[in-house]
C-alpha cells in the first residue's frame, strides 16, 4: 500500500506490542519521514504474556521474551522517557527524559501507553504485597519465591489464575481468593469458569470463592490476609490481580477524549486526522458490537497497532475499519484456553464438542439465538468459528470446515 498522504514527523508513545507494531507497520508501509518511539520502560518491547507464565516459572529466559528488534528500522528510540502532555492545537508532545523536558513536534501521533496494574484501593499496603505488569514485577515476585513460601493471590481473573497455576507448578502453596462464584467468572461466566475452578482445586490450589480481602495482617511486612468471612490466611507474599487501568492521566487537560481509555472510532482515530490510539489504552468503536470496546488482550493490541499506523498514513478518507472478532488465550497447567468473541450478556452456553470432564472441549455462547463467542481448550479450534462469529451466525454455530 502506498501512503496517500505525506507525513514527516510521526511520534509513537509507548513501547509495548501496540507501539512496536505501529513503528514496524509505518516503515513497512513506506513511511520515510522522522519516526520517534517514546517509552518509559528501560527495555525494548517485550512479550508481557510470559510474565505470569514461562518467565515466572523460569522455563524461558529474559532474552526469550523480546519482540522483533527495532534496530533495523530508521527509528529514534527514547527509553526511560515519559510523555507528560500533548497539545493537539500546536501538534506538540511534551516528554520528560530523565530530569530533562523536551517538546516534540508531530504531524502524526500514535498513542499506545497501555495499562498498569490496579493497585490496592483501600490505602497503603505492607511490604510483600505485589502486582504484576512489568518484567521487573515478574523478577520481584520470582526472587521472593522459595519452596516453603506461602502465597495468597487476590483476584480470580486471568493474572490471578495464571500466577496461581505457575506458582503451583513450582511447588508453592497458593491460596486463590476471588469474590466471584467461580474463577474467571467475569471473562467466561460462572458455568465455564467453574471448569477452571475445578482445575485449580484438582492441582491443589486452595480456592476461596465469594470472599474478599478485608485487611492485610502483619505490620511492616505482610503475614497474611483477613477475609470478609472472618477467616485468616497466613502468607509470606500476596499477589494482587485486580485488573488494569488504562494509562491516560498524562492526557489530562488535552483535547484527546478519554472515557475508560482513549475513545477512538473504528479506524483508531482519537482526535482529528493526526492522532490515533491502539492497544490496552484504546477504547475503539467495534462495528460488530456497535459499541466502544477496550479489550486488554495481546492480539487486539497488536492488530490495533498495525491498523492505526496504516490508517495514519492513509488519512481519514482512505482509512479502514477494524472489525476483527476479539481473541485471547490463557495458559494454565497443561490447558490452553482460547476465547473468540465477547460473551458479555450471553443467555445460553453449551458444550458443542468434547466434554469438560476430560478437559478437551469447545463451548459456544449465544444471545437471542445468535452465536457471540466460542471457548475452546483444543488448540486452534476457535479459528474454525471465526466466520460464524463475524457473521453473527445462529446458535449453536457450525465449524467452517463442516459447512462445505
Ligand atoms: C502478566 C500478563 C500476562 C498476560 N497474558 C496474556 C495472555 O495470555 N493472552 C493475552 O491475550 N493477553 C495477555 N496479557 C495482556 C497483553 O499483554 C496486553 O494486552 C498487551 O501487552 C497490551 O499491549 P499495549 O502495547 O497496548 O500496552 P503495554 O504492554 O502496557 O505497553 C505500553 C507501554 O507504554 C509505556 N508507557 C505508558 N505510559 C507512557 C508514557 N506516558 N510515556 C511513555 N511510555 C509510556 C508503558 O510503560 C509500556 O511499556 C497479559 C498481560 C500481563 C501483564
Amino acid at each position: 500500500m502506498a501512503p496517500t498522504r505525506k507525513l514527516n514527523q510521526v511520534v509513537v508513545v509507548g513501547a509495548g506490542v501496540a507501539g512496536a507494531m505501529a513503528v514496524h507497520t509505518l516503515r513497512a508501509q513506506g513511511y520515510d519521514g522522522d519516526l520517534t518511539m517514546v517509552g518509559d520502560e528501560w527495555h525494548a518491547p517485550y512479550h508481557r504474556p510470559a510474565l505470569s507464565k514461562k518467565l515466572l516459572t523460569g522455563e524461558v529466559h529474559r532474552a526469550g521474551i523480546d519482540m522483533a528488534p527495532q534496530n533495523t528500522l530508521d527509528l529514534r528510540v527514547l527509553r526511560g522517557a515519559r510523555a507528560v502532555g500533548v497539545d493537539t492545537r500546536s501538534c506538540t508532545l511534551e516528554i520528560r527524559d530523565g530530569g530533562r523536558y523536551e517538546t516534540l513536534d508531530y504531524d502524526g501521533l500514535v498513542l499506545a501507553s497501555g495499562a498498569v496494574a490496579r493497585q490496592w484501593p483501600k490505602g497503603p499496603v505492607p511490604e510483600g504485597v505485589l502486582t504484576l505488569r512489568t518484567v521487573e514485577d515478574c523478577f520481584a515476585l520470582r526472587s521472593r519465591i522459595g519452596r516453603r513460601t506461602r502465597v495468597v493471590v487476590v483476584g480470580g481473573g486471568f493474572i490471578g489464575t495464571e500466577v496461581a497455576a505457575s506458582l503451583n507448578s513450582m511447588g508453592v502453596k497458593v491460596t486463590l481468593v476471588s469474590r466471584g462464584n467461580a474463577l474467571l467468572q467475569t471473562a467466561l461466566g460462572a458455568q465455564m469458569g467453574s471448569h477452571w475452578t475445578d482445575l485449580h482445586r484438582h492441582h491443589g490450589v486452595d480456592v476461596r470463592l465469594g470472599v474478599e480481602v478485608d485487611a492485610f495482617l502483619g505490620g511492616g511486612r505482610v503475614k497474611g490476609v483477613r477475609l470478609s468471612d472472618g477467616s485468616k490466611v497466613r502468607a509470606d507474599l500476596v499477589l494482587l490481580g485486580l485488573g488494569v487501568e488504562p494509562v491516560t492521566e498524562w492526557l489530562r487537560g488535552s483535547e484527546i477524549p478519554v472515557d475508560n481509555g482513549i475513545v477512538c472510532d473504528a479506524r483508531g482515530f482519537a482526535h482529528g486526522p493526526s492522532v490515533v490510539a491502539a492497544g490496552d489504552v484504546a477504547c475503539w468503536w467495534h462495528p460488530l458490537y456497535q459499541r466502544h470496546l477496550r479489550t486488554e488482550h495481546w492480539e487486539q493490541a497488536s492488530r490495533q497497532g498495525i491498523t492505526a499506523a496504516r490508517n495514519l498514513l492513509l488519512g481519514p478518507d482512505g482509512a479502514e475499519e477494524l472489525d476483527a472478532v476479539p481473541y485471547f488465550w490463557s495458559d494454565q497447567y497443561d490447558t490452553k484456553l482460547q476465547l473468540l468473541g465477547v460473551p458479555e450478556g450471553y443467555d445460553t452456553v453449551e458444550v458443542i464438542e468434547g466434554g469438560t470432564d476430560d478437559g478437551d472441549f469447545t463451548a459456544a455462547y449465544g444471545r437471542e439465538g445468535k452465536t457471540i463467542a466460542v471457548l475452546s481448550t483444543t488448540p486452534g479450534r476457535v479459528n474454525d468459528f471465526r466466520d460464524a462469529l463475524a457473521e453473527g451466525a445462529a446458535f449453536p454455530p457450525v465449524r467452517s470446515a463442516q459447512l462445505v
